[in-house]
C-alpha cells in the first residue's frame, strides 16, 4: 500500500533550514513533515485525497517562531479601540472610533482605547474630557496614550472613580485641573482611583485575548511563540485560561510559557512549582518554559542599567531592579528546581549581574544543556559574549528594536554604543544561536521590519546602525525558525522542514531569498500558514 501525503506544497522555493537548504516541494502527513525534495520526487506521494497547494514560485519556510512576546496582554490590547496614529490620524477620527464603540457596547459599559500620540494627532494636543463626553455621554471612557503612562478620561469615568476637580492626586501622580475643571488627563499614580473601578478581565476574556493575538500571529506566518511573562496581567490565574484555550482548540500558536518570577508577591513560580509546572512540562502546543525576573528597564526610556552614563548626564546609569545578593539567591533556587531561566537584562551592567548569577549557579550545579537565556541582551561587551559561550547562556534579542528605536538610541546614548548593540553577527560568530522576536506589543508582531533590520541594520528613518552586524537572508530565517526552536529546547521537534518534524509551514507572497530588503519590508505578506498539518490561515482561500 502506498503512503499518500495529506498535504503537498509544490512548485516553489521551500526553505527547509540553513543546513537542509532549498527544495521545490514538501509533503506533510500526520501533522508532520513526511518528505521534502524536487517536485518529481514528491509527486508519487500524491493520492486521491491529497491536498496539493501550488506555490507558484512563492517561498515556504518552517513556521516562524517569535521567541519573546506578550501574547495575552497583546490580545487584551487588541480588544480595545485602536487609537494608534495610523488608525486614528485626526482627533475627529479618534472621537468617531470611540463613539462607534460606545454605541456598539450600549450605555454604562467601559470604552477602553489605547495608542494615541498627541504629537501625531492633527490638533497636536491631548483630547479633552468634554470631547469624550460629547461622543460617549453614557459610557465611562479610558483612553491610554501610546507610552502607557498617561490616560484621558471622560466625566462618567471620573464619576465612577469618585474623582472631582478638588481630588488630591496620590503621590507620584497627576490629576490635571485647569480653571477649576478636570481636563481629563491623569498621569502615573493619578490613575490609581480609575484602576480600582476598571473592570477586571474574566477568564473567558483572557481566553479570547489569547485566541485573538494567536490568530493575528498565524496571519503573519508565526506558528510558535513564547509568552515572555505569564502572570504579568492576572498573576497565577493566567495559567488557567492558557490551559482552557488549548483544551478547547482556541490556542492558535504553540506557546512556551515563561513564568514571572520577580522576587516577592509578584512571582507565580511558587504556585507553579507546587502544581508540578516546571520547564519542559506539557506538550508541543503548550509547554512550561523558563522563569523570568526583570533586572532593568529600557534603553530608550533611559532606565536600562548601564555601566557608563547616558548621554548628557554624567550620573544617570539607568535603573537596577534587583540587588546582586537577592538575584544570586533566586537564580540558585530556580536552577536547583530545574527551571530554565530567561531574565530581562538590556544593558551591560544588568547583563553582567545576570550572567554572573547564572555562572555561579552553573558552577555549583553543572548542567551541560540548561540553556539559560538573557532576554533582550542588547548592549553587551565582547567579554560577555565569550563568557556566554563558555557557560552555554543564550541571547533572546529583538532586532526590530534597531528599526523602531535605533534613532532614539543615538539620542540617549550618542555614537558607539548603538552600533554594537544587538550584535547578531557577533552572536552568530560565537555560535550563540540568536533567536528573533518582537516583544509585541512593544513592537508590532509583524516579522518583516524585524527581517529587514537583521538584513540591513537600518532604522525606519534609514539610519544604518552598525552595518557590520547585518546578516544574510539564510541566517535571518535561521534565527526566526531553528534558533527560536533551540531557545525553547525544541530544535529536534520543530524549526526546520525535515522528515518527522512538526508540520508547521509559512508561505510568503514573495521569495524572500531573492528579494531586496525593501521588497521584503514593503511588498511581502504571509499568504498561508499551516500548523501541525492543518491550515490555520489562508489569505486568498486557495485551500478551499
Ligand atoms: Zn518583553
Amino acid at each position: 500500500m502506498a503512503v499518500h501525503a495529506e498535504t503537498i506544497l509544490r512548485n516553489g522555493t521551500v526553505w527547509c533550514g540553513r543546513l537542509e537548504g532549498v527544495a521545490q516541494a514538501v509533503a506533510l502527513w500526520g501533522g508532520r513533515v513526511l518528505a521534502t525534495g524536487p517536485d518529481a520526487e514528491i509527486a508519487p506521494l500524491i493520492g486521491p485525497d491529497t491536498r496539493v497547494i501550488d506555490l507558484r514560485g512563492r517561498l515556504a519556510t518552517p513556521g516562524l517562531i517569535d521567541a519573546h512576546l506578550h501574547l495575552l496582554p497583546y490580545g487584551l490590547g487588541m480588544l480595545q479601540v485602536d487609537a494608534r496614529p495610523k488608525n486614528a490620524p485626526t482627533l475627529d477620527a479618534l472621537l468617531g472610533l470611540i463613539k462607534a464603540r460606545a454605541e456598539a457596547l450600549g450605555p454604562g459599559k467601559w470604552v477602553l482605547a489605547r495608542g494615541y500620540d498627541q504629537f501625531k494627532l492633527d490638533v497636536k494636543r491631548h483630547p479633552w474630557r468634554e470631547e469624550l463626553d460629547r461622543v460617549a455621554p453614557d459610557n465611562p471612557v479610558h483612553l491610554v496614550r501610546t507610552c502607557g503612562h498617561i490616560s484621558i478620561c471622560n466625566s462618567k469615568a471620573f464619576e465612577l472613580a469618585g474623582i472631582t476637580a478638588t481630588t488630591v492626586a496620590p503621590p507620584g501622580g497627576l490629576i490635571e485641573v485647569q480653571n477649576g475643571q478636570l481636563t481629563g488627563m491623569l498621569a502615573e499614580n493619578g490613575r490609581d482611583p480609575i484602576r480600582k473601578v476598571l473592570p477586571a478581565a474574566t477568564d473567558e476574556e483572557l481566553v479570547g485575548a489569547i485566541e485573538r493575538a494567536g490568530q493575528y500571529l498565524n496571519s503573519l506566518g508565526v506558528t510558535s511563540c513564547m509568552d515572555a511573562a505569564v502572570g504579568m496581567h492576572s498573576h497565577f490565574r493566567e495559567i488557567g485560561p492558557y490551559f482552557s484555550a488549548e483544551r478547547s482548540g482556541r490556542l492558535p500558536v504553540r506557546t512556551y510559557m515563561c513564568l514571572l518570577g520577580d522576587p516577592g508577591p509578584k512571582s507565580i513560580v511558587p504556585d507553579c512549582h507546587r502544581a508540578g509546572l516546571v520547564t519542559g512540562a506539557g506538550h508541543d502546543m503548550l509547554r512550561v518554559g523558563p522563569v523570568k525576573i526583570f533586572t532593568d528597564g529600557s534603553a530608550g526610556g533611559r532606565t536600562a542599567w548601564m555601566s557608563q552614563p547616558y548621554l548628557g548626564d554624567d550620573k544617570t546609569l539607568g535603573v537596577s531592579c534587583q540587588t546582586g545578593a537577592v538575584l544570586d539567591e533566586y537564580v540558585m533556587d530556580y536552577h536547583r528546581k530545574r527551571y530554565q531561566m530567561a531574565f530581562h537584562a538590556i544593558c551591560d551592567a544588568a547583563i553582567e549581574q545576570v550572567l554572573r548569577a547564572y555562572e555561579k549557579a552553573l558552577a555549583a550545579m553543572p548542567d551541560a544543556d540548561r540553556r539559560h537565556r538573557i532576554e533582550h541582551c542588547g548592549f553587551l561587551t565582547d567579554d560577555h559574549i565569550a563568557r556566554m559561550q563558555a557557560a552555554g547562556v543564550y541571547p533572546a534579542p529583538q532586532p526590530v528594536f534597531i528599526y523602531d528605536f535605533g534613532d532614539l538610541y543615538y539620542s540617549v546614548l550618542g555614537s558607539g554604543r548603538p552600533e554594537a548593540s544587538y550584535p547578531m553577527r557577533g552572536w552568530f560568530n560565537a555560535d550563540l544561536k540568536p533567536s528573533a522576536s518582537t516583544d509585541a506589543p512593544v513592537c508590532d508582531a509583524n516579522p518583516f521590519p524585524n527581517i529587514y533590520a537583521m538584513l540591513t541594520r537600518k532604522t525606519h528613518k534609514g539610519t544604518v546602525v552598525g552595518g557590520q552586524q547585518a546578516l544574510t537572508i539564510d541566517e535571518t530565517l535561521q534565527a526566526y525558525t531553528e534558533y527560536g526552536a533551540f531557545a525553547e529546547k525544541a530544535e529536534t521537534r520543530k524549526g526546520r522542514l525535515a522528515p518527522g518534524l512538526l508540520g508547521d509551514v509559512a508561505v510568503f507572497s514573495r521569495d524572500m531569498t531573492k528579494a531586496t530588503p525593501e521588497e521584503i519590508l514593503e511588498g511581502t505578506c504571509c499568504d498561508l500558514t499551516i500548523r501541525g498539518g492543518a491550515v490555520v490561515f489562508d489569505r486568498h482561500g486557495e485551500t478551499h
